[in-house]
């Protein structure tokens, strides 16, 4: 006589393609390897995710968040995943509610030890509240350019520019580290619409121009790849923007790159190219609110190669030195070696330390991907040189919500 017929369940993980925004970080948070992409999908192999949560509070939209109890039998296989343009509804299958499925990761989320995570995945306690997804794929909003300048020198081939949008009477909270999606007009050679670019608002919460319903971008022309002539889509779309024209946004995105409101904070902000973005923004929020008393040290670390490809190199460098203690690295000066922005860093080893050891200060990373190995091994040596555990101090850092990385 045959028994009941036992079928096993899984909780399987998914990405919602209509909110993901295809910035990586799930990919490269996620310690097992279980995420990989495609031209057009960012997509969870059901047979190696062990649902550990790492890659969840990362994702700056909450696409990564989503659950299907599946037949492991009948599990969506990656491939299947990379052609969705929306989730599968859940399947009313016959199988145990969603919190009795075995191996429920969510059942799990609280408390994880996130420590295949470089930075923080929690922002600084004293950070205002962000807003998040107010606008999404489906339901986009729409900003105005109201300027777009290019900021980087004429003689160079590095074409970055300082974007301005404005929202109207459309409301679009934003705090510094926050960023926005931009949906480019047009499809892919396949006939699919662009998928949404993020990038990193570079003005303070109050608006490009104080009190306006604006933000600014710096968007850095993309024109080649490992060497090969490219054109990318959304940032050549920007940057070609003129006044008046209309773009479709969505956002704002990122809950924990965020910056410190408490009195007496410091933030150590090390940036390459349009990394700067972020520190842009909160440098500008701290110099609106200067004049009005608030204290804390601001240290700069920024790296181009070379001046001419520096974004905002003139107004930061009449910034004053009481108020922002600036260091400038150039890889690709002619007739100089070549400095990186963790060589600048060691050069002032004593008052990064001095930093390090304050339970005040916040420090915050951003720009192209390659940096972060660098930073992170100076900041290593920098503390161990001070007497400082690094590994202990780092994980501090990270519960604390006081290191900050977004590398793209
Ligand atoms: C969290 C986050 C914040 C970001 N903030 C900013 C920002 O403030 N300013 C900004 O300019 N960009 C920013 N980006 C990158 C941005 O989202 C786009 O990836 C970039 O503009 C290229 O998009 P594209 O459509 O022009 O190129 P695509 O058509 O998407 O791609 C062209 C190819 O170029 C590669 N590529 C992408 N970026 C670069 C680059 N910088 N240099 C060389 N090759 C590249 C891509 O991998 C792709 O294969 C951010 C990304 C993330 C994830």
């Amino acid at each position: 006589m045959n028994g009941p017929v036992s079928i096993e369940v899984l909780r399987q993980h998914l990405i919602d393609p209509e909110i993901c925004i295809r910035c990586n970080t799930c990919e490269e948070t996620c310690p097992v390897d279980a995420i990989t992409h495609d031209d057009n999908n960012y997509v969870v192999k059901a047979d190696v995710c062990n649902g550990c949560m790492a890659c969840v509070p990362p994702c700056p939209t909450g696409a990564i968040d989503n659950w299907r109890t599946v037949s492991k039998a009948d599990a969506y296989p990656v491939d299947e995943q990379f052609t969705w343009d929306v989730l599968p509804e859940q399947n009313t299958m016959a199988v145990p509610a969603a919190d009795e499925a075995p191996g429920d990761p969510a059942a799990d989320a609280s408390g994880v030890e996130v420590d295949t995570v470089r930075g923080s995945v929690v922002p600084p306690w004293s950070a205002a509240k962000p807003y998040v997804n107010l606008y999404t794929h489906k339901a986009p909003t729409t900003a105005t350019v109201v300027g777009n300048y290019r900021l980087t020198d004429a003689s160079t081939d590095s074409d970055i520019h300082h974007i301005v949008l404005d929202f109207g009477s459309m409301p679009f909270p934003v705090l510094e580290g926050q960023s926005i999606g931009i949906l480019p007009p047009g499809a892919s050679a396949d006939g699919r619409t662009h998928h949404a670019r993020q990038y990193s608002i570079a003005s303070p919460r109050d608006g490009e121009r104080p009190g306006y319903n604006n933000v600014s971008l710096t968007v850095k022309r993309v024109s080649q790849q490992h060497g090969d002539a490219i054109d990318g889509v959304c940032s050549n779309y920007l940057c070609d923007l003129k006044k008046g024209d209309v773009v479709n946004v969505i956002g704002p995105f990122g809950g924990t790159f965020l910056m410190p409101n408490h009195p007496n904070s410091h933030l150590l902000m090390i940036c390459t190219g349009t990394g700067s973005a972020p520190m842009r923004a909160m440098t500008e929020y701290r110099r609106r609110r200067r004049l009005k008393g608030a204290t804390g040290k601001l240290m700069l670390f920024f790296g181009a190669r070379t001046k001419e490809e520096l974004p905002y190199f003139g107004p930061l460098t009449n910034l004053p030195k009481d108020f922002i203690d600036t260091n400038l690295a150039f890889s690709r000066t002619p007739g100089q070696a070549k400095r990186y922005v963790q060589d600048a860093m060691r050069e002032r080893a004593v008052d990064v330390a001095q930093l390090l050891k304050d339970d005040n200060t916040h420090i915050y990373v951003c720009g192209l991907k390659g940096m972060e190995e660098g930073v992170l091994q100076a900041l290593r040596e920098i503390g161990e040189q001070h007497r400082m555990d690094w590994d202990a101090l780092w994980a501090k850092l990270k519960r604390e919500g006081r290191l900050h990385l977004e590398t793209y």
